[in-house]
């Protein structure tokens, strides 16, 4: 039998509910027509419950800006095609891979960098840990398995715990990471099954939850972070900055304070990848260094997020460089 996040879920994927959202008056037909309209019953229901809902709306609602083109803005502007070492496994840094373990998601961001990302190329699951496991037998110093998205948190538990099964079985590997949505976006989702395999699970485990905003931890998603912090998870967080979203300095300086309330700490702010159809998102480079001193001079340096930017090729995330206040 279905569980009840699986129909959520289900629900989400299929439309059910984008009606919130088409009956807002920017929204746009043409914009959807380029990226599916995916958002959770969650989030809908904080949209309609906070006045101030336009930083969650923006984020989940396809405006007619997106059909804008801007030559500068690239279908796959992280390079993440050149670097699958096999099909869903992407090895660009040491020590660590990136696997996209699952081709969907539970709410379609519009300024996702892996907005045109050919997922349906991607592998069968259990062809791809089988592949996966090939992989990480031959490189040996990886010893991190990142599983990012689509949102690995879509798959089923048993799913998940088929493939750490495996994992735990090479003495190379020490860290399982999660980078999902669904703590916040489908709380339901952080059922007994999954905090019961995160427990049992003898890796590192880490969940880098992704949050740009405070009013989208809404108590559902309080309650199911704090439950994970139970179960012996690292939990960090990373957000990417938004024009008319986040880029503010009481904003940032109030959701580091927000997560860490939770039990989850900055880890990176990304500076916008600059993905086809998100120009809009973008905040210029000089605006963003200055909201960031600002920040800097605000908050605990454990607070403080490491503003990054994806630069094709490189062997890390780069460091957006900021002189201080
Ligand atoms: C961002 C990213 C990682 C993780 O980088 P960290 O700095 O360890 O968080 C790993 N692999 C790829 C391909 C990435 O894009
Ligand atoms: S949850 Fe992450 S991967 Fe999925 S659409 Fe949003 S930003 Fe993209």
């Amino acid at each position: 039998m279905a569980t009840s996040w699986q129909q959520q879920l289900k629900k989400a994927l299929s439309g059910h509910n984008t009606a919130a959202i088409q009956s807002q008056p920017n929204y746009s037909e043409a914009a959807a027509k380029l990226f599916k309209t995916v958002v959770t019953e969650e989030v809908t229901l904080a949209i309609k419950n906070e006045p101030s809902s336009d930083v969650l709306l923006r984020q989940f609602m396809p405006m007619a800006a997106e059909t804008v083109h801007h030559p500068e803005f690239k279908l796959d502007p992280v390079g993440d095609h050149d670097a699958l070492a096999r099909q869903g496994i992407i090895h660009k840094y040491y020590g660590r891979v990136l696997v996209i373990a699952s081709g969907s998601c539970a709410v379609n961001c519009r300024y996702c960098f892996r907005r045109h990302f050919p997922y349906q190329q991607q592998l069968g699951a259990r062809q791809k840990w089988k592949s996966l496991i090939t992989y990480l037998k031959q490189q040996p110093e990886i010893h991190e398995v990142i599983l990012s998205g689509g949102d690995p948190l879509t798959l089923t538990t048993e799913h998940l715990r088929r493939l750490t099964d495996q994992l735990r079985t090479l003495d190379s590997i020490t860290t399982l990471r999660i980078h999902s949505r669904i703590p916040t976006v489908l709380p339901e989702r952080i059922d007994d099954n999954l905090l019961d395999w995160l427990t049992q699970l003898p890796l590192q485990k880490v969940l880098v939850t992704h949050i740009n905003h405070s009013l989208e931890i809404t108590p559902a998603a309080a309650l199911a972070l704090n439950k994970i912090t139970q179960t012996g998870t690292t939990l960090l967080n990373q957000s990417v900055l938004l024009k008319s979203v986040n880029d503010d300095v009481e904003v940032l300086s109030e959701l580091s304070h927000n997560l860490f309330k939770h039990g989850i700490l900055p880890y990176y702010l990304h500076v916008l990848d600059r993905v086809q159809n998100a120009a809009h998102f973008e905040v210029d480079i000089a605006t963003a260094g200055q909201i960031y001193s600002k920040l800097q001079a605000r908050l605990p340096g454990y607070l403080l997020p490491k503003m990054v930017q994806e630069v094709a090729g490189q062997s890390s995330k780069s460091p957006v460089n900021v002189k201080p206040e």
